[in-house]
C-alpha cells in the first residue's frame, strides 16, 4: 500500500479585513516542499503528519509526505494569490508522488479565501477533479473546523483534534492513519449541524460541558460499524455559509449513524444556556493582580484581540489599563502590542503612543531585534514562529514589547524568544483564548479573561454577522432550526 500525505493548516477570523499573504507561511511560520524537508520537519516538531507516517511506517505502509505549510496563528481571509499557491503547491507535489492508494490530509477546516468560504472542500475538489483521484481520501480537522457538506461528500473518512487548547497532535495524526488502514468498506459521512457558537473558553476537554460531549462521542464509537465521532465546537469569528458547530460521524452505511450524531447533537444544544464565556471586569482583575498566584504568574487572557483566534494582536487594552500602576505592581508584568509603526521611535529611545488606543509609553529600552522562538509548551512543541522585528521596553514594573507582527503568543517562549521571564513574572499578557492553559500548564483559575477592542469578542451578538448567521444562538437566542442533519450517499 502506498499514501500520500500533506499538512495545511490555517485558521480564518473573517472579521479581520486584511488578507494573508504567502509570507505568512514561508517567513514566519512553515512552508515546505519535497521528501526529505517535510520528514525534516516532522523529525524536530510535533505534528499530526508525524503521527500518521508513525502510524503508517509501523505496519510496513509506503508513505511519502510532500508538503506542509502553516503558521501558528490564525488571520483574516487568504489572498486569491496565497489560495491559488497553496492548491497548486499541494496538488503539484501529490501528482509528482503519485500515484497512490490512498491519500491523507491534515488540514484546519476553518480556512476562508477571497470569494471562498470553504478552502478545505475546495482543496479536496481539486484532488478529485484535478488529480482523478478516487482512491481513499482521509482528512483530520482542528475541532474548531466548519464542517462542510463539500467536505463530507468528498472524503472517506474524517476525524479531528479532541483536546481544547490541542495538545494531540500526534493521537489524531495516529488516529487518521488508521482510518486509512480500515474499515475496508466504503464509509458513510453524516452531519449534524447546530446553529449555536460556543464560547471557546468554556470547551476544554478535561472538565465541564464540552468533557461530557466528548465522552459520549468516544462511548458512541464503542458501537458496531461507528469508526470515528468527532465534534467541532466551530470557530465563532466566521461570517460564512453553513456556519455552525457539528457534530460528525463516519460509519459503515447500516450503523444508524444519523440517529446518534442528531442525538448528540441535541444534547449538545440543550446546554446552551449554561456556557460561560469566563469575562471579568477590570476592577475584579485588578483586585486579583494584588494577591499572589500559587505556583506561576497571573494570565491577562486578551481575549477580544486573541492572535490565535485572527485578531491582529494591535490593542493596547491592558497597557492603558495598568499604565498608571506601573511603579506599585507587586512584581514584574509582561505585556505585548503589535504596532509596526511605533517601532522607529521606540528603538531610538524615545516615546511613543501604541495600538489602536494610540497609549503614549516610554520608558528604558532592553532589547531589539526579532522575536523568534519555538514552542515549548504542551502544544505546537518544536514549532518555530516569529513576530517580526520587535522591542521591549521597561517601565516600572511593566515589560512592554512591541511587535511588527502578530504571532502565536500563548507558549512562554514568545517572551522568552525577547529576552524577558515569564516563569518568574507575577503576570503574563496572551493574546489567547485557551492556548495558554497549554503553554503554560496553567488552570483556569489563574486566567484574567477581558474584552477590549479586536475582532475575536466571546460577545457573539456584538458581532457584525450578516444573513442566515444572524441566526445562530446566541446572536438569536432562539433560533427557529437548531438542528439540521445531513447524511452522504
Ligand atoms: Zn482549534
Amino acid at each position: 500500500m502506498k499514501v500520500l500525505l500533506a499538512q495545511f493548516i490555517f485558521e480564518s477570523n473573517t472579521f479581520n479585513p486584511v488578507p494573508v499573504e504567502r509570507e505568512l507561511f514561508a517567513a514566519r511560520g512553515t512552508w515546505l516542499t519535497g521528501e526529505p524537508a517535510v520528514r525534516e520537519w516532522c523529525r524536530a516538531a510535533d505534528s499530526q503528519l508525524a503521527g500518521s507516517l508513525a502510524e503508517l511506517e509501523g505496519v510496513g505502509v509506503a508513505t511519502h509526505p510532500v508538503f506542509v505549510a502553516g503558521c501558528g496563528t490564525p488571520a483574516g481571509r487568504l489572498s486569491a494569490d496565497c489560495f491559488r499557491a497553496i492548491g497548486d503547491t499541494l496538488i503539484r507535489e501529490l501528482r509528482a508522488a503519485g500515484p497512490a492508494d490512498a491519500i491523507l490530509l491534515h488540514l484546519h477546516g476553518a480556512a476562508c479565501a477571497a470569494g471562498e468560504d470553504d478552502v478545505e472542500g475546495a482543496l479536496l475538489e481539486r484532488v478529485r477533479r484535478e488529480l482523478g483521484f478516487t482512491g481513499r481520501l482521509v482528512v483530520s480537522l482542528d475541532l474548531h473546523a466548519n464542517v462542510t457538506r463539500r467536505m463530507l461528500h468528498l472524503s472517506d473518512a474524517i476525524t479531528a483534534y479532541r483536546t481544547m487548547p490541542h495538545i494531540d497532535f500526534h493521537e489524531t495524526g495516529v488516529r487518521a492513519a488508521r482510518l486509512v488502514l480500515r474499515p475496508a468498506g466504503p464509509t458513510v459521512r453524516v452531519m449534524a449541524k447546530v446553529a449555536a457558537l460556543i464560547p471557546p473558553t468554556d470547551t476544554h476537554h478535561a472538565s465541564g460541558r464540552f468533557a461530557a460531549i466528548l465522552a459520549e462521542a468516544r462511548r458512541l464509537e464503542g458501537r458496531p460499524g461507528i469508526f470515528d465521532v468527532s465534534v467541532f465546537p466551530v470557530q465563532p469569528w466566521l461570517d460564512v455559509a453553513e456556519m455552525g458547530t457539528s457534530v460528525v460521524i463516519t460509519a459503515a452505511r447500516d450503523a444508524g449513524a444519523a440517529a446518534l450524531a442528531e442525538g448528540l447533537a441535541r444534547r449538545w444544544y440543550d446546554q446552551r444556556t449554561e456556557w460561560q464565556t469566563g469575562l471579568r471586569s477590570w476592577e475584579d482583575i485588578l483586585a486579583k493582580l494584588e494577591r499572589r498566584a500559587d505556583g506561576g504568574p497571573w494570565l491577562l487572557v486578551d481575549s477580544a484581540d486573541a492572535t490565535t483566534a485572527g485578531a491582529a494582536g494591535t490593542s493596547a487594552e491592558a497597557i492603558q489599563r495598568l499604565w498608571s500602576r506601573r511603579e506599585t505592581l507587586p512584581g514584574e508584568v509582561l505585556l505585548w502590542v503589535v504596532d509596526p509603526a511605533a517601532l522607529p521611535a521606540l528603538r531610538s529611545g524615545a516615546g511613543a503612543r501604541v495600538g489602536v488606543q494610540q497609549v503614549p509609553i516610554a520608558g528604558e529600552l532592553v532589547f531589539s531585534g526579532e522575536g523568534r522562538y519555538r514552542a515549548r509548551g504542551q502544544a505546537y512543541t518544536g514549532q518555530e514562529f516569529s513576530m517580526g522585528e520587535a522591542v521591549v521596553v521597561a517601565a516600572g514594573r511593566l515589560r512592554i514589547v512591541v511587535s511588527a507582527a502578530g504571532a502565536l503568543c500563548a507558549d512562554p517562549a514568545f517572551y522568552e524568544g525577547v529576552g524577558l521571564a515569564p516563569d518568574r513574572a507575577w503576570a503574563v499578557q496572551v493574546k489567547s483564548l485557551m492556548g495558554w492553559r497549554a503553554g503554560y500548564a496553567a488552570p483556569a483559575e489563574r486566567g484574567l479573561v477581558f474584552d477590549g477592542p479586536g475582532c475575536a469578542s466571546l460577545e457573539f451578538a456584538r458581532l457584525p454577522f450578516t444573513g442566515e448567521r444572524r441566526e445562530l444562538f446566541p446572536v438569536n437566542p432562539s433560533p427557529a432550526q437548531p438542528l439540521s442533519l445531513w447524511q452522504s450517499t
